[in-house]
């Protein structure tokens, strides 16, 4: 059961189509997971409908919701097929993640369509037994976007965060810490902040990150994450 959400501030400027694409992309992702968020967005959509229809009385309430309701998320997608980072497109909620045979790993649509020949078609790097990163370009930001698979059981290398991370668990577990993170769950982690996660025991784990900055590893790990690093940033063209 997901229990750790997006803040009332991500999910505010989510709804008025305020948030930057990779972090809207972790949040839409967490919104397939959850259906409190989506009715959570669901309401501030509505409410920011009938808000324009006061601002523009030629639109009713009804016309703009239905508008949102059915562009929002596709509108998303297309933000993420021409790298747009406009600040003007309100993202309806998504429907949940399924499992189906065309999709096996129940991976939100979001994801599917970031990694549209499937994840395992996605530039891979192997940094050490337990880790793999493939990171996404999704828009000219300074965030980095990408997708970590933690083999079950194997441990990131501790490290400490120079701006906020954001995960998203798209298929099974991690613990750290802090505690125990399911599939769905949104988990924040701000400057300063060290830690070292750990995929549970019985299944791979597959998270959804967005980085405002490169993450700097403590110095027992300098020598096997400066490899990771250089490929984070060759990955993304800087
Ligand atoms: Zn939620």
């Amino acid at each position: 059961m997901v229990s750790f959400h997006p803040d009332a501030k991500f999910l505010t400027d989510f709804a008025a189509g305020n948030l930057p694409l990779s972090e809207a992309i972790c949040v839409a992702a967490h919104l397939e997971f959850c259906s409190k968020c989506r009715s959570h967005v669901q309401q501030l959509s509505d409410l920011g409908a009938q808000l324009m229809v006061r601002l523009e009385p030629q639109l009713t309430a009804a016309d703009a919701a239905d508008s949102d309701e059915r562009q929002g998320f596709e509108q998303l997608m297309q933000r993420i097929d021409a790298g747009d980072t406009g600040m003007t497109v309100t993202p309806a909620p998504a429907e949940p993640a399924r499992v189906s045979s065309a999709n096996p790993l129940g991976l939100p649509r979001v994801v599917q369509k970031l990694a549209a020949d499937g994840v395992q078609s996605l530039k891979w790097g192997q940094f050490g037994k337990s880790l793999r990163i493939a990171p996404i370009r999704i828009d000219k930001s300074s965030r980095e976007t990408a997708l970590y698979d933690i083999k079950a059981g194997g441990r990131m290398p501790e490290h400490e965060h120079r701006g906020e991370e954001i995960t998203v668990l798209l298929k099974g577990s991690f613990s750290d810490a802090e505690g125990k993170y399911v599939k769905g769950d949104f988990v924040v982690r701000h400057a300063g902040e060290r830690h070292q996660p750990t995929a549970t025991l019985d299944t791979d784990c597959i998270c959804l990150v967005s980085l405002e900055q490169p993450v700097k590893p403590s110095s027992f790990w300098y020598r096997l994450m400066e490899p990771f690093v250089q490929y984070r940033l060759s990955g993304l063209g800087n």
